[in-house]
């Protein structure tokens, strides 16, 4: 399967390096202003083992959004179901950072993957520790999933968004005023700009998305209820109002980030990581979406596909062998 995975994303850098309508990068937030949209880069991890890259794979950007993952599968290892009592599980109507949505809300978010319900993620597994001792467990998370010390925060980036995300501090108090945030907006929001502010290559990415994909079950990161319910996340609303065109157009669960990557899942074939900095206007990476959609199409990877598509992918040929 490498040498197809190999040869398709080759095609996939060429084409890209092509278009020429590339998105805006996330201007909001000063420091990430700055990045240079003609980036492009993927990196595919399989179940083998092996790993695939091609573009820009070992240049650093920040996840963002795609923390917001990691923070959820410490929270489901923690509180397990309790954890829905402050956020629920639905596809957000409105855009990512919307106050007004948390308000129709009554105080609890949507999903996890929203701004809000990402913020009170956060909130909740802080309870315990110092905001530092907290950076530090969800960095530790990410280097056992990635098998990759070398992985750290940006505080460059950090500092920018505490400085002007002015949007962050208003859910938070928000939050705050329906009672579901717990501790000072500040001390909450130091961890959230934080984990928003790690810095990953392509390729570390790719690995870190190595247990949602059910590979290394040994390495007991989080147990295989909390993947499949991740993935079920990742898939209703993992990009925000595009969610149902990304369904529709990739077919695969995926978490998106501002700083212009992705995390997109196979489960038990591949862990996709892609990054180009320019976004679309729901907030995620127009070239990343399209290389998703040309990689899955050509490998036919969407969850969706019929079941003589692909005979790589273990899904389907074992409904196939089911049905004879
Ligand atoms: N740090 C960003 C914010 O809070 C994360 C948003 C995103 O990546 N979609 O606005």
């Amino acid at each position: 399967m490498a040498l197809r995975v190999r040869a398709a994303m080759e095609a996939i850098s060429l084409a890209m390096a092509d278009q020429t309508d590339r998105g805006e990068v996330a201007f909001y937030i000063p420091e990430l202003a700055t990045s240079d949209p003609q980036n492009f880069a993927m990196s595919v991890s399989l179940a083998s083992g092996e790993q695939i890259s091609v573009g820009t794979s070992d240049t650093a950007f920040s996840i963002q959004s795609i923390s917001k993952i990691f923070t959820l599968a410490i929270a489901l290892g923690r509180f397990g179901d309790g954890f829905w009592r402050r956020v629920g599980r639905e596809p957000s109507t409105m855009a990512f950072n919307s106050i007004q949505e948390l308000e129709i809300r009554k105080g609890r978010p949507a999903n996890p993957f929203v701004n809000a319900g990402a913020i009170t993620t956060t909130d909740m597994i802080l309870a315990g520790s110092t905001p530092a001792e907290c950076i530090g467990e969800i960095l530790q998370f990410v280097r056992l999933a990635a098998s990759d010390d070398e992985i750290f925060v940006n505080p460059a980036v950090a500092a920018s968004e505490t400085a002007t995300g002015h949007k962050n501090w208003a859910l938070a108090h928000v939050l705050t005023a329906f009672g579901n945030l717990e501790h000072p907006c500040e001390m909450t929001l130091g961890v959230y700009f934080h984990q928003c502010a790690i810095a990953m290559t392509c390729a570390q990415l790719a690995r870190c998305g190595r247990f949602l994909a059910g590979f290394d079950a040994e390495q007991d990161l989080v147990a295989a209820k909390h993947v499949r319910s991740i993935n079920a996340l990742m898939m209703t609303c993992g990009h925000y109002n595009g969610s149902g065109e990304f369904a529709y157009r990739v077919g695969i669960p995926s978490k998106s980030g501002v700083g212009g990557g992705i995390l997109a899942i196979v489960p038990h074939v591949a862990s996709i990581a892609v990054w180009s900095p320019g976004l679309d206007r729901d907030g995620n990476s127009l070239l990343g979406i399209q290389a998703l959609e040309l990689l899955s199409e050509s490998m036919g990877w969407s969850l969706f596909q019929g079941a003589t598509s692909s005979l790589d992918n273990p899904l389907v040929s074992n409904r196939s062998r089911t049905c004879r």
